[in-house]
């Protein structure tokens, strides 16, 4: 909102800017007239002319001169500025003493502020120089002499001081104002170079277009255009700087087309090899702060970067000048001195001020255009209102709106209103029609500084909503486990019961994983829905607060969507939503609930901490991610990707696990010495020995990472979600008393040491006996899992289940496992890739009775510890009744009729031979090659031939590296890409296909389904593809549009992806794929990919598996079939993701454990949440969390 201060900043600059140069101007005309000689009068021209060497002299700089002496010969006094009139003036037009002073007065006042750090001006300093301005203006006006031009001139400045401010002029003016001070520069200056007054110019232009764009409404959004850096090399020969620009030319170019580079003899330079990286590094991290570098040309080395947002931009400039830009491109200057053996070299970065004072006009002149656009809309909505007529009114001053806004607080219009509404019903001739009025304030300091309008603009536009709000038209379903319940035995029931509960409490945990509010908004719905009944509650709101069915069930939806993810973020596509209602409302509900009459100053504290994050579309609260990229909480929000690299450094050479960790980064940023804070989730808050790792593990560390040249400190800590974790040990603890066989009293005891202590050794040592404990009757897991959500990949989610055996389905599994060996004979790969003998994993299929955590899987391979997957094999599990449920009466889009008859018919049973053949073959299959710290290799490397080089091997895992450490981010959804080849290239098989019951043409008919479904799916994924950052959010998402990409390469029309007319008249997509070409086309396309992919996996290729996967993840819409704006189709006309209510079991008197079912609807779900915790307790545990962690997230 734009503040008095502000307002009379821009006042006095408007005055100075439009009223000084007009008036200087006009004193300037009328001199050239008095000092022409010999009776003729000179024009400006031939008056400058006569001057030329003087004012040549003064070394202007080429923009001044040409200005005054431009090429055609004749100077437009319109280009002029107040600083050139009055340099004119004062130095050519022989003016008086007093002229001078004057003129100095005005130049004062202009250079005041220039250097203000903030666009804002107490009442005293605008009073003292408009006082001054004022006595210039006069002392002008006095010896300019012309009546009606002084009459002009007083209209001018009296209008600028009361009429309501245009920002767009505003904007201009100020801008024009600093564009005229860089004329003398020829690049910006960097601190320390002596200009502190341009600098401060600069800077004060900076902070004004920022503190402008901060206001912009909502949605609004401005594309910047590129602006060059260039990167000039010193001290060095020309030889030596033709080499190093043609390599960094070639290098920035690759990081941009993301290619493959073939260039072989590259690598065998280990230090040209680290110049390359050294660049990726620059492109990546420049990518992550919203500076995209597009265009790479060598004058010296200019880099054309097109930055994301006007922040982005701002903030780059920021660091141009502060010299931190120098420090983010310091990477390559030591990789070039490594590389070329001579340490004087020097990499000097600039920014030309033309370009930038161009991209800043284009930037200004779009921001003007978006006020106007808001202007517009705001106009619009207003005007299609239900019968409401909208007054607004414009306020020059912010005290006038308030004082109006006052009296119609005071009611003082009421009488008014009445006799207004007493003249209409009379001119209309109806007797009954009441007025309402109402006030709204819009606070858009952008369009105008102080005005009244009818509706609050802070919505982003419908469109974009409906991507981050929860249809009301959501299915909720039941995850029903009665059948598979009910034949447990009593014992089997209480260690059911028991882990559960410890599920239940720990997937609470995800609260405090997901966003900073996520806590707060749990407090707040299980505070309302405890107090009283969704149905009382509904009555209420519908019949006393003015909600109308459908916002009731809006909240209804919103409050069952956040339990089902356990925060306000979508599990499954990581993006934000919020209440598909109206702030008011909700306020309203929550204030009027029972919950706020009981006790309405908790209630309200509740509110008033998470209402503005709960409705808040901000950019960076929008998506989950890291740094400027999105929302996250397993970082301090100073965090960016240059701290997870360097706390991953960090753990890796003290060999400790990242999965229970978070990391807090502990000093303000670019002050003081760093800090970070690795905490660890354990029971235990105290320092002490850390199971199965060596002492002194938790307590501080100095750590030097790579290429620094100071060291940091590590603190390693415990005690995260403590009384979490305590209440998951106990309940572990009392299902140790119900365990089944030894392996799982084991099993519990090393979780329970785990969770205790904070040691990921002991959950390890865990789930090797949960790997033994083959073929339970009630299958369980739990712990700090999944990497998908943590930004940098490596941090896991916490979730615990409890599912119960479902025998026919188990059946077909097992018969899967005893066919294993034959059927990874058929891969794609030689036998040496493949593990030297298959571990046979556990493969079941189960009923889920509890799922603890932010979202439900269809099948789970576990655990995701490599050496144990590696050495002592895995589980995997198809949750049965996740898979049907989720797959019931789906509406079927972008399929031909035909094809939706079948796809309809065969998708449940299709399904089910993918699932199988992704879990148990695709991520069981395929070897890693490894050596050990005594330098065994795990293969033999004299005989194993790279299957793409044909040549040896030549890379592998070395000693203490993983799957995950080394293919960090894309490693989830490279592997889950490798397991859907897997399934699509295995059920092509007869063999695999017999196993689950399908032989001959109904075999042809699932095989099609299962590639049809595959190739929609991929299409499907674009939602969970975001074009704002380039980035995937859901790894098996981005893992089918990748198989959807080497479809289409394959060619031959196998697959067809169409822009259609739908039925409905809007734009649809139909999908097709040939099935008489699967085999002869499908099937080698896939089959090559999955052998690079398993290739690249194997030999820790992370270089070209990487740049392969990411070739094909890379959504773009330059060329067929025009991905971005399928996109736009596929996000119309998606589907709700469906919900799951679960069951609650209870401990009786008798020591019997009882089922609670739960109606398949919102309120059901809503019920199921406030049954599963049912007093207070939970919530002060879940408070003390939030506060904890506030600190870090503001
Ligand atoms: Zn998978």
């Amino acid at each position: 909102m734009s503040t008095p201060g502000t307002q009379r900043y821009s006042r006095l600059m408007l005055t100075l800017i439009k009223g000084g140069t007009k008036l200087t101007r006009r004193f300037v005309e009328k001199r050239v007239k008095d000092l022409s000689e010999n009776g003729e009068e000179d024009t400006i021209d031939d008056f400058l002319l006569k001057n030329k060497y003087v004012i040549l002299q003064q070394k202007l700089g080429k923009n001044k001169e040409n200005v005054f002496f431009p090429r055609s010969g004749h100077t437009n006094l319109d280009n002029w500025d107040l600083c050139m009139f009055c340099f004119i003036l004062e130095e050519i037009c022989d003016p008086s003493q007093t002229t001078k002073m004057r003129i100095k007065k005005l130049l004062k006042i202009r250079n005041k502020l220039c250097h203000l750090h903030d666009p804002t001006l107490e009442t005293e300093k605008f009073d003292e120089y408009f006082d001054d301005l004022k006595v210039s203006f006069e002392w002008f006006l006095k010896e300019i002499n012309d009546e009606m031009f002084t009459e002009e001139m007083n209209e001018l400045v009296q209008s600028l001081a009361t009429d309501p401010l245009s920002m767009d002029e505003t904007l201009k003016a100020i801008h024009n104002m600093y564009r005229s001070e860089w004329t003398q520069r020829e690049v910006l200056e960097k601190i320390g170079s002596g200009q502190d007054l341009t600098n401060g110019k600069l800077d004060t232009l900076i902070e004004t277009v920022g503190v402008l764009v901060s206001r912009l409404p909502s949605g609004a959004s401005v594309t910047i255009p590129g602006i060059g850096l260039v990167i000039e090399v010193e001290n060095c020969s020309a030889e030596e700087e033709k080499e190093i620009l043609d390599n960094l030319e070639k290098f920035f170019n690759e990081a941009i087309e993301q290619k493959i580079s073939g260039a072989e003899e590259d690598l065998t330079n280990g230090a040209l090899h680290t110049v390359r990286e050294s660049v990726k590094e620059v492109f990546r991290n420049f990518f992550m702060r919203g500076r995209h570098i597009i265009i790479v040309k060598q004058r010296c080395l200019l880099l054309t970067i097109k930055c994301t947002s006007v922040k982005s931009f701002l903030e780059m400039i920021r660091d141009y000048r502060t010299g931190d830009l120098s420090i983010q491109l310091s990477g390559i200057e030591t990789a070039i001195k490594n590389w070329q053996g001579c340490g004087n070299i020097q990499l000097v970065n600039l920014i030309f001020k033309e370009e930038f004072m161009e991209v800043m006009d284009d930037i200004v002149s779009k921001l003007c255009k978006q006020v106007k656009q808001t202007e517009d809309t705001v106009v619009q909505t207003g005007s299609n209102a239900e019968n409401s007529i909208r007054v607004t009114l414009k306020f020059p001053t912010v005290s006038e709106r308030e004082t109006v806004q006052n009296r119609f607080e005071t009611e003082m219009f009421v009488d008014k209103m009445n006799r207004i509404q007493s003249e209409l019903c009379g001119m209309l001739n109806v007797e009954r029609m009441s007025l309402t009025d109402k006030l709204v304030v819009i606070e858009d300091a952008v369009s105008n500084f102080g005005t009244v309008k009818k509706k609050k603009c802070l919505q982003p536009k419908m469109a974009d909503l409906s991507q981050y709000t929860l249809p009301n038209s959501t299915d909720v379903c039941l995850l029903d486990c009665m059948t598979a319940f009910k034949n447990l035995t009593d014992q089997e029931k209480r260690y059911a019961h028991h882990v559960s509960q410890a599920a239940w409490y720990g997937g609470l945990i995800v609260l405090v994983q997901t966003s900073p509010e996520s806590p707060g908004i749990f407090l707040l719905l299980q505070k309302m829905f405890r107090a009283q009944s969704v149905d009382e509650l509904k009555t209420l709101a519908t019949t006393e607060l003015g909600l109308s069915p459908e916002e009731f069930d809006a909240i209804l939806i919103y409050a069952s969507g956040f339990y089902a993810n356990m925060g306000n973020y979508k599990s499954f596509g990581d993006s934000k939503f919020i209440p598909n209602l109206p702030k008011e409302k909700f306020e309203a509900v929550v204030l009027g609930s029972a919950a706020c009459k009981s006790d309405p100053d908790k209630m309200k504290a509740l509110w008033n901490a998470v209402s503005e994050r709960l409705y808040s579309l901000e950019n960076r609260q929008r998506e989950l991610g890291l740094g400027e990229k999105g929302t996250t909480t397993y970082f301090s929000s100073n965090c960016d990707l240059q701290d997870a690299e360097v706390a991953q450094e960090f753990l890796t050479a003290k060999n400790l696990s990242a999965y229970n960790t978070r990391l807090f980064k502990k000093c303000a940023q670019g002050s003081g010495p760093v800090e970070y804070e690795v905490r660890l989730a354990s029971v235990e808050t105290e320092n002490g020995p850390l199971p199965g790792c060596p002492d002194g593990m938790l307590g501080s560390h100095q750590f030097t990472p790579k290429g620094w040249s100071t060291p940091v400190t590590f603190h390693v800590t415990r005690g995260d979600y403590s009384k979490l974790m305590a209440h998951v040990a106990q309940a572990l603890e009392k299902a140790k008393s119900a365990a089944a066989n030894d392996n799982e009293v084991k099993m519990l005891r090393e979780y329970i040491k785990s969770f205790k202590t904070g040691s990921i050794p002991a959950h390890k040592d865990g789930s090797r006996y949960w790997i033994r404990n083959t073929g339970p009757v009630v299958e369980t897991y739990i712990g700090f899992i999944e990497s998908y959500r943590d930004p940098f990949g490596v941090r896991g989610e916490f979730e615990g289940f409890v599912a119960v055996v479902s025998k026919e389905m188990s059946a077909k599994f097992g018969a899967l496992v005893e066919n294993a060996e034959h059927l990874l004979a058929k891969l794609p790969w030689p036998q040496s890739y493949e593990k030297d003998k298959f571990l046979r994993p556990d493969f079941t299929s189960l009923e889920v009775l509890t799922f603890g955590g932010s979202g439900i899987p269809a099948g789970i391979n576990i655990p995701n510890y490599n050496e144990i997957r590696q050495d002592e094999g895995f589980k995997n599990v198809s949750l049965g009744n996740v898979l049907t449920a989720g797959y019931k009466d789906t509406k079927v889009t972008f399929l031909s009729d035909a094809d939706k008859e079948l796809y309809t018919k065969l998708k449940i049973p299709s399904f089910e031979v993918q699932v199988g053949l992704h879990e148990l073959l695709g991520h069981g299959s395929g070897k890693l090659f490894h050596q050990d710290e005594n330098g065994k290799f795990n293969f033999d490397i004299n005989s194993v031939t790279h299957t793409e080089t044909g040549g040896k091997v030549t890379s592998w895992y070395k000693s203490g590296e993983t799957w995950d450490s080394k293919f960090s981010t894309v490693a989830s959804t490279y592997e889950e890409c490798r397991a859907e080849c897997v399934g699509l290239y295995l059920c092509l098989s007869t063999d695999a296909l017999r196993i689950f019951g399908h032989e001959d043409d109904d075999g042809d008919d699932i095989v099609y389904i299962n590639w049809l479904n595959m190739v929609r799916a991929g299409l499907l994924a674009l939602e969970f593809y975001f074009p704002e950052t380039r980035a995937w959010r859901q790894a098996h998402m981005n893992a089918r549009f990748v198989i959807l990409r080497v479809l289409l390469e394959a060619g031959e029309d196998l697959v067809k992806v169409e822009k259609i007319k739908g039925e409905d008249g809007n734009p649809d997509i139909r999908i097709t794929l040939d099935r008489s070409k699967i085999i002869s086309v499908g099937k080698p396309a896939i089959g090559d990919f999955l052998r690079k992919l398993q290739v690249y996996k194997a030999t820790a290729d992370v270089k070209n598996g990487k740049e392969m996967y990411d070739r094909y993840s890379d959504v773009h819409d330059s060329d067929e079939p025009h991905f971005i704006s399928l996109r736009e189709i596929v996000l119309a006309r998606k589907q709700p993701r469906k919900m799951f209510v679960q069951h609650n079991t209870s401990l009786c008197g008798d020591g019997s454990i009882s089922l609670e079912s739960y109606e398949a609807s919102p309120a059901g779900l809503i019920k199921s949440w406030v049954d599963r915790f049912p007093n207070s307790d939970v919530d002060n545990i879940i408070e003390e969390l939030w506060n904890k962690d506030k600190p870090y997230f503001e």
